[in-house]
Parts: C-alpha cells; structure tokens; sequence
C-alpha cells in the first residue's frame, strides 16, 4: 500500500513536471502586440519626402507606437510625438510649413492606461531614432531600458544638448540586437534616415513575422520604388537598408508595417485590440 502511494506520487510528479514544461513552452516568447495612436498629422509638401514626385501636394501622416507583451516582460517600440500636444487645439506646427502639423488625439499615458500597464510594468525600449516625433515621451519611462544604437546617441543635436537626460538608463547598440534572448524582438540596423536609425522585427505566435520600419520608409509608395527624402542622413544607407528590410521580408515571410503609412494603418487594429 506504502509502496503504491510513492508509486504513484512519483508518477503525478513526472506528470506536473511534464505540464509544467509543456505550458511555460507554449507561453515564451511574444505574446500580443498592441499598436499604438502616437499622433496624427498633415503634411504641407509629401515631396520632400519624395524629390521630384508629387510636388506641392498635401498626404495625412500616422505615427504609431508599438507595446508588445513578452513572457518576460513588457516592451515599448518607439513613443512618438510629445502628449503634451494633445492639449494644443492647433496642433504643433513645423518651422518649414512643408513639414508636419501634427495633433494628439489620444495620449500614449491613456492607451497604456487603457490596457492596464503603467509606465514602471514597461522593461525595455527602444526607439527607431531620434527624431522629434519618435521620442516626445521617453522620458515618461524614466527606468526603463533603452535600446538605442550607439551612432544616434552620439549624433549631436540641432542644439547640441543631450536628446534624453543623462542619467535615463541605455544600453548601446552597434548593430543588431536579439532583445530577448530567443529571436522573438530583434533590432534591426537600418541607417540612413538618420545615422543610428533602426526597425524591428517581431514574430509573433499567430499573426507571423511583422516588421515595424520605424523612418527606413515613410510610406508605401517611397519603399517599393526606394525614394529617399530629401532631409535624410545618407542616400545610400537608405536604400541598403531598405533592401535590407525586403531581403528579412522575404526570408522571414514578414508583413511590413511602416510606421506612418496613413492607408495602411486605417487597415490595422489598433489598442485596445491587438495581435497575437
Ligand atoms: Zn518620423
């Protein structure tokens, strides 16, 4: 009778042990992908986006921010135009009024607030670059890890002065960067648009591989036919770096979601719901 009983606890044991495994297995990795309403403006000339094409012309401009929920943690891509602009009726405007007006509809402290994740549950961070409308809000997360590619941390600003506090915590990049450890979110290199620019590649359980380009390109138009706007960094990092981006596409059977394609955001959802 003593005997059996051991038996068969050892049996349960290996039982729980083997479910045990077999859930956590299930669960690592990403598990939903939120994006993010980070801004919403207008255009006054999509040329300088586009030399030569389309000259004069207005286009609506999105700027998304995407929260992705590992098993291991949190993780916010990019944190777009400043919230203290959704308090301007007008917008913020541009100094060269070919630029972007760009508005807040909703705040990024609401949409997290929505889905029940405050600023201190968010592990990591990582911006594509440092552009205005990328960063308005880095430092809402004054602890949390900011992956960023040492080139742009380094590149000195219009004004000289850092681009986030010195003290916000960092971790340098000079290249790609696997951020946890299994392949789920990886940073990739795509400089051009800026010196340290970057896009990220999540895979995730249901939806498959996506890939998020940050500024690699700002619209669909610009990425099939590698256009290059007129105020980036370096012409040439550009296109290989959108070829880049198609080469991982194709490898990786990726959808590719460019962060300010108006069109192709109104055909994504967005936060509350999310992807798996
Ligand atoms: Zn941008």
């Amino acid at each position: 009778m003593r005997n059996n009983m051991k038996r068969n606890a050892g049996v349960l044991a290996v039982l729980l042990t083997g479910l045990l495994t077999a859930s956590s297995a299930v669960q690592a990795g990403v598990e939903k992908l939120y994006i993010l309403n980070c801004g919403e403006g207008v255009v006054g000339d999509i040329s300088r986006w586009s030399p030569g094409v389309n000259e004069g012309k207005s286009m609506d401009f999105v700027d998304n921010c995407y929260l992705i929920k590992h098993s291991d943690g949190w993780f916010l891509w990019d944190t777009g135009i400043t919230d203290a602009v959704a308090t301007m009726p007008d917008g913020l405007k541009p100094a060269d009024p070919r630029a972007v007006t760009w508005k807040r509809p909703k705040t990024l402290a609401s949409q997290l607030e929505q889905i029940g994740v405050k600023p201190e549950d968010i592990k990591g961070m990582a911006i594509s670059h440092t552009h205005p409308d990328h960063i308005g809000n880095v430092e809402m997360f004054p602890n949390t890890m900011l992956y960023l590619q040492k080139a742009e941390y380094q590149w000195p600003g219009v004004d000289t002065k850092p681009r986030f506090k010195t003290e916000h915590p960092v971790t340098l990049l000079e290249g790609d960067k696997d951020v946890f450890g299994d392949g789920s979110v990886t940073i990739i290199s795509t400089p051009g648009h800026t010196p340290g620019h970057q896009s990220l590649l999540v895979k995730l359980p249901k939806t498959g591989a996506v890939i998020l380009t940050g500024d690699a390109a700002h619209f669909k138009d610009n990425y099939e036919n590698r256009r290059v706007p007129s105020n980036n960094f370096s012409a040439d990092e550009t296109v290989a770096s959108m070829q880049k981006l198609a080469d991982l596409q194709k490898k990786d059977n990726a959808q590719l979601w460019i962060n300010h394609d108006k069109a192709q955001r109104d055909t994504l959802k967005l936060a509350p719901e999310y992807y798996e």
